[in-house]
């Protein structure tokens, strides 16, 4: 529960990924509300600048470096403007400061796998965790729920989407339960199709990573972006879906809604549609995962609705976006296989930002790594760890041989 407005003892909160796109719309809307919550602690992989600037400005107890080339920088310049903050090296501390007992509040918003041991971390120490960091959901989503459950921690859903469908469900309702329980027959997923949802199919094999990370709608980091243009982001999202909100793959409905207005939809069983709407801008989720039950002023600007004017919907196209089925087939196949999924992806994403690869050649190559890694029904810990090297290191294997430019 968020510590009331006013009140001397206010609510701890740790930012796991403080300089990436969620981090920095956290602490604006953490920037307005100073009277409600203290930065405990903040992370960075290697942006070296942009963290001191933020302990400068937001004082946390401790600031965790990953890299440590960086970690030596940030420290030198921190005892140069007089702060205070600890400077721990390593993502190990990652796991301890979202366990540290003066945090309430942990916003999981590392990119990628590397925010899987810091996310359950912070879920087995009962913490509100808002969980904007997708890829553990999909790795071991059932996992982390349980964990949630036995542990009384409280997951939030910062995507957008996952979001919204939590805003239209009955307040009653805890993530991780299942949603035909409240009478929700279906999840209408939007999306807005990336910015090649209309491009002609024979330029895929051309655009650049410039061109993909430039999204009609949302401002957000790399990774995110290019899994925006292949919809592979969409996909990620009907797993995580699937594990929040406790339903099988075939009731989410992926819906092309390019003005990114409605940020998704609920289908209950008397028919009714219910919709959340708003501005494309995170600090509204993110406002809401910080204050929930109660509502808080997120900084975003007001939708005008005669402005918009008109909402366009429209199915997503199969032949376009390959990675939509291979992510429906890897949660049927359930097992480590979402794990397999996300691995590979990763690598390839990489790959295509670092001009080692085409973008065509993203879904290509990801399916042939799901039919070569063996996978686990098991979902261990340990399981899901062993299958996200083993996927990596197969990945890397094939753009090697077959496919390095
Ligand atoms: P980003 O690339 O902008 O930021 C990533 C953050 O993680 C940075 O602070 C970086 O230092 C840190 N980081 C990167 N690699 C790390 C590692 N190996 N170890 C520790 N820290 C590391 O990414 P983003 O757009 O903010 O996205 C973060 C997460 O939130 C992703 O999982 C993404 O899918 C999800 N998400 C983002 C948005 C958005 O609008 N940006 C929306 C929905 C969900
Ligand atoms: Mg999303």
């Amino acid at each position: 529960m968020a510590k009331l407005a006013g009140s001397p003892d206010r609510c701890g909160v740790a930012i796991l990924g403080s300089t990436g796109t969620i981090g920095r719309n956290t602490l604006d809307v953490i920037r307005h509300h100073p009277d409600r919550y203290r930065v405990v602690a903040l992370t960075a992989f290697s942006q070296v600048e942009m963290l001191v600037a933020q302990c400068v400005e937001f004082k946390p107890e401790i600031a965790v470096v990953v890299d440590q080339e960086s970690a030596e920088s940030v420290e030198r310049h921190l005892k140069s403007a007089g702060s205070e903050t600890r400077v721990l090296l390593g993502a190990d501390h990652l796991e301890e400061i979202a366990a540290l007992s003066e945090v309430d509040t942990v916003m999981a918003g590392i990119v990628g796998a590397a925010g899987l041991l810091p996310t359950l971390a912070a879920v087995r120490s009962g913490k509100r965790v808002l969980v904007a960091n997708k890829e553990p959901l999909v790795m071991m989503g059932e996992l982390i729920t349980e964990e949630a459950r036995a542990n009384n921690a409280i997951l939030l859903p910062i995507d957008s989407e996952h979001n919204a469908i939590f805003q239209c469900l009955p307040e009653h309702f805890k993530v991780g339960q299942d949603i035909a329980q409240v009478g929700v027959r279906k999840i209408l997923l939007t999306g807005s199709g990336g910015p090649f949802r209309g491009l002609p199919l024979e330029e895929f094999s051309t655009v650049t990573p410039e061109q993909a990370c430039q999204h009609p709608n949302w401002v957000m980091g790399p990774k995110i972006s290019v899994d925006s243009a292949t919809m592979m982001n969409k996909g990620l999202e009907i797993i995580e879906a699937c594990w929040l909100f406790s339903t099988p793959h075939t009731a989410i409905e992926v819906v092309v809604h390019p003005q990114s207005v409605i940020h998704s939809m609920v289908e209950y069983s008397d028919g009714s549609i219910i919709a959340q709407l708003g501005a494309s801008d995170m600090r509204i989720p993110i406002a809401y995962g910080l204050a929930w039950p109660e509502r808080l002023d997120s900084g975003a600007s007001r939708l005008d609705l005669g402005a918009i004017a008109h909402l366009d919907f429209e199915p997503p196209d199969p032949g376009r976006f390959p990675c939509l089925r291979l992510a429906r087939e890897s949660i049927e196949s359930g097992g480590t296989l979402p794990t397999i999924l996300n691995a590979a992806n990763e690598i390839v994403v990489d790959a295509y930002l670092n001009k080692r690869i085409r973008f065509d050649q993203i879904p290509r190559i990801i399916e042939e790594i799901l039919g070569i890694v063996a996978y686990s029904d098991d979902v261990t810990l340990e399981k899901v760890l062993e299958a996200d090297e083993r996927a990596r290191a197969s990945t890397l294997e094939r753009i090697e041989q077959k496919y390095s430019a």
